[in-house]
């Protein structure tokens, strides 16, 4: 049994039968409910998963939990100063970790850091994106990018051809639905969902403008009726933040 719970951005808590994931912790939720999974936590075990050490992904509280395992991509060892043996494993792209609870791939981005897809003991597959996403900004590509458009969507899509290595079907996946794209905030969502079988899909990234979110995935879900949309980050109350480039 597996339960996906959504905190706040990029952050989520996934529960599973001897484990709590905490992924891409920034801030908790208004009622706390990060900590409280935490707290609750029992015999479980504890992992912080870390995609990148932007702000928007990254607490330093996760040091302060003895007895948590640190999953953290190289960029944030190195900018957010956390070795071995804080750091449980230090990843880079194409680097496993495997114990008793989980076996993690790290995986490209195309941004810094890494994606993950986590696969349970029972065949269960996880995948949180964190910055990797077809980052398609035609209006002002200058300002966003540091490179073509057409080389954002050939990374991209060279990113999804090393995930169907791997597996072509995913039961639970956190990805980026980001509202700064405009028009093209779907296109990676489409193209994820095209080439990757997906049971539920988490949408986030979404700097709290779930109203874009919401209404622009209506059509999506026409089109992929197999995969089930829960979009219960739009009850948390973020406030919306209207930035231009993070
Ligand atoms: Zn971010």
């Amino acid at each position: 049994m597996v339960k996906v719970n959504y905190i706040y951005h990029s952050c989520f808590a996934v529960e599973t039968d001897n484990a709590l994931l905490v992924y891409d912790y920034w801030k908790d939720s208004q009622d706390m409910k990060l900590h409280t999974l935490i707290d609750n936590r029992g015999e479980k075990q504890l992992y912080f998963i870390e995609s990148h050490f932007h702000e928007d992904h990254f607490n330093p509280e996760i040091q302060d939990y003895a007895d948590a395992r640190l999953l953290i991509s190289y960029d944030t060892s190195k900018r957010r100063r956390i070795k071995p043996p804080v750091a449980t494993a230090v990843l880079r792209p194409a680097d496993i970790y495997e114990d008793e609870c989980l076996k993690l791939y790290a995986l490209r981005s195309t941004d810094v850091g890494i994606a993950s897809l986590v696969s349970l003991s029972d065949g269960t597959t996880i995948y949180h994106a964190g910055d990797n996403n077809n980052w398609y900004f035609p209006e002002n590509e200058e300002e966003h990018l540091r490179c073509s458009l057409d080389e954002m969507e050939g990374m991209f899509l060279s990113n999804l051809k090393e995930v169907r290595t791997i597996t072509k079907a995913v039961d639970y996946v956190m990805f980026p639905v980001d509202p700064r794209l405009g028009s093209e905030m779907l296109r990676g969502v489409c193209q994820w969902l095209q080439q990757i079988q997906t049971g539920h899909f988490y949408p986030m990234h979404c700097w709290g403008r779930w109203d874009e979110v919401l209404s622009g995935l209506e059509p999506v879900k026409d089109l992929f009726p197999e995969t089930e949309f829960d979009c219960s980050g739009a009850q948390c109350n973020e406030e919306p933040i209207f930035l231009e480039t993070v």
